[in-house]
């Protein structure tokens, strides 16, 4: 038997008797990162590092949480469980598990650039990896983020100059936290819907410190939005939600904006390419440094990705999950 196994549930480590990311209630799940595709309600135990944990509780609400810090080790039914930052969102993870000197490497999503508040990704030596393929087509090349940031902050003060609000469309958990930084230097009026607010006081309240951010409320008046910044989830999109700020200027910050077609299907104004995830080269680069001799790649462009391992010499397969993606689709009630 493998150390991991692909089973209807999830990644399953037998030995220790437990569940990476499983999509099924199991009694032990080890989880990457807060994802909803990662971290699913139901399961009697979870292990997590200590920055996840708000933001599972937030998602989840009260349960056994176990928690764990960087490269501690931690013995589950003597197999060994460490976690390694994967830079993908605040507190995601990549898992390193060990047993009689076979290691395995779990990286749920990651991000190789560091972003400044998910940690920095390093690539973890092991026997068999199991890699995402969100971006892996060799079109997906991402700028500098330093670039993309810029691109963002002169567009919001185009909009401001013209008196415009900039409604910056981005995932509530990751993308809406990243961007923080970056707006709070040209803009000190940022508001985001109820989803973000939400998350932003789960993180503020275990001790993150983040630029400050007002929730818009039914009873906002309308004026204050003129030349001010408001981040929320695609799902506000086209809602009557959007109706109070208007006249305003819609930017996608997605991977997908990197595809001309995607800024038009989306009704966008603008479209930035920031990312959470690797892109082509960075799976690439980081499937080559594990020095894994068995990659097996799960959700994105898995076939691609994996033949194109295969012609490098690198042994690959793929790996049905349902694991999805964050970027492209999520439903928030507005
Ligand atoms: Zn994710
Ligand atoms: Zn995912």
């Amino acid at each position: 038997m493998p150390l991991i196994e692909f089973t209807d549930k999830g990644l399953y480590c037998r030995e220790g008797g437990f569940y990476i990311d499983p999509w099924k209630p199991v009694d032990k799940a080890l989880i990457t990162h807060g994802h909803s595709d990662h971290a699913r309600w139901g399961s009697k135990h979870y292990l997590c590092h200590h920055d996840s944990r708000p933001i599972l509780q937030q998602r989840l609400g009260p349960n056994h949480y176990q928690t764990a810090g960087w490269k501690e080790n931690i013995y589950i039914n003597g197999v060994r469980v460490s976690f390694y930052p994967a830079g993908h969102i605040i507190g995601s993870a990549q898992i390193r598990v060990e047993y009689n000197g076979e290691v395995w490497v779990v990286s749920g999503d990651y991000k190789t650039e560091n972003d400044g508040i998910s940690g920095q990704f390093e690539p973890v030596p092991c026997h068999h990896f199991i890699t995402e393929s969100t971006f892996g087509l060799p079109i997906y090349k991402w700028k500098p983020q330093k670039e993309i940031y810029s691109d963002i902050q002169n567009w919001i003060r185009k909009n401001k100059s013209e008196g415009k609000t900039s409604v910056l469309i981005a995932y509530s958990l990751g993308k809406a936290q990243r961007l923080l930084q970056p707006v709070s230097e040209v803009s000190n009026s940022i508001f985001v819907h109820g989803a973000i607010y939400n998350m932003h006081m789960a993180l503020v309240n275990a001790g993150w410190k983040l630029p400050q951010v007002e929730r818009v409320m039914p009873d906002t008046p309308k004026d204050i939005f003129k030349g001010a910044v408001v981040i929320a989830p695609s799902s506000a999109e086209g809602s009557p939600w959007m109706k109070r700020f208007m006249p305003y200027e819609i930017g996608v910050c997605s991977g997908w904006m990197q595809v001309r077609g995607n800024v038009r299907r989306k009704n966008a104004d603008a479209g930035f390419a920031l990312s959470d995830h690797a892109d082509w080269q960075g799976l690439i680069d980081t499937c080559k440094a594990t020095e894994a001799e068995c990659v097996y790649v799960t959700h994105g462009f898995q076939s691609v990705f994996s033949r194109y391992l295969n012609e490098q010499g690198i042994q690959s397969r793929e790996v049905k999950t349902e694991f999805g993606d964050e970027e492209n689709a999520e439903e928030v009630k507005t």
